[in-house]
This record gives structure tokens, sequence and C-alpha cells, in this order.
């Protein structure tokens, strides 16, 4: 007996499948646009997780301050963890934008509101410059802002 096929029952896309394994990390949490290297790369632990970074200024950032960058999306190997709060509401530098700062960074007072470096150069140039790198997309804080009367 010959089967009827259905009816037009397109084949659904393959779900995509969990890998067994996290995909490795590609990015430094610290510097974000610095590639790193399992193979070669400074290595720290977290949780029994190892979290690769660029350099050893940034191994040191992050042993001060781990919460300020465990972040699942950079570190794939951190999902699923139950991963400490970050204690700023602010993520990155508003002057090297690709490089996250921790509570423990430099800052500066703008407009009442600490704005947090991460380091002592971008700080200087922020104060030069202000307005060039205030940008509510990266300081959420200056909502709570006093613009000067
Ligand atoms: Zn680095």
């Amino acid at each position: 007996m010959a089967q009827t096929p259905p009816p037009q029952k397109p084949t659904p896309p393959a779900p995509p499948s969990e890998p067994p394994q996290s995909p490795p990390q590609k990015y430094c949490p610290v510097m974000t646009s610095e590639e790193v290297d399992p193979e070669t790369s400074p290595r720290v632990m977290y949780e029994g997780v190892p979290i690769y970074l660029c350099c050893d200024q940034c191994v040191s950032k992050f042993r001060r301050d781990p919460a300020a960058y465990l972040d699942s999306e950079i570190v794939p190997a951190l999902r699923g963890k139950k991963l400490p709060p970050r204690g700023l509401e602010q993520v990155y530098c508003p002057v090297l934008r690709d490089r996250k700062v921790s509570a423990k960074d430099p800052f500066t007072i703008y407009q009442g509101v600490k704005v947090y470096f991460y380091n002592d150069l971008a700080r200087q140039r922020f104060e030069k410059e202000p307005q060039r790198y205030a940008d509510p997309a990266i300081l959420p804080q200056l909502k709570k802002a006093k613009p000067p009367s």
C-alpha cells in the first residue's frame, strides 16, 4: 500500500544543536577588541572556568575586580554560571570605548556623577573635552546627572 506523502510539510530547519562544549573564547573580556589565543594568552581561573586575557595588564585588572569583567558573551564558558553582579552601571570607558571599566579604575566627577576610565590618560582626555566623550549610550549614569544651570 502506497503511502500518501504528507501534504506540503516542509522540512523544518534543523534545530540549533547545543554544542557539547562552549565555543572557544575569542576576545579579551577587559580590552574587548583584542583577540586571545588559548594556546598562548595569559589565563586566570574563575570557578573552574579558564578565562584568557590579552596581556598581563588585563590579568591584573581582572584579578582586582573579576565581577566587572565576567561576561558570558565574551567568555562563552561562563554561560549558565551564576555570576556576581557588576558593581557599576557603566560598562565601557567613554574614551577607550572597547575597554571595560571597574569601580577600581580612575574616575572623575562630571555633572555630579562618577565617570570611570580605563586609565589615567583616558581620564585626562575626558577632562579636557568632556562634551566630546560624554555619551549617554556609554555612560548611563548621565541620566542622573545635573547639567550645570
Ligand atoms: Zn590586555
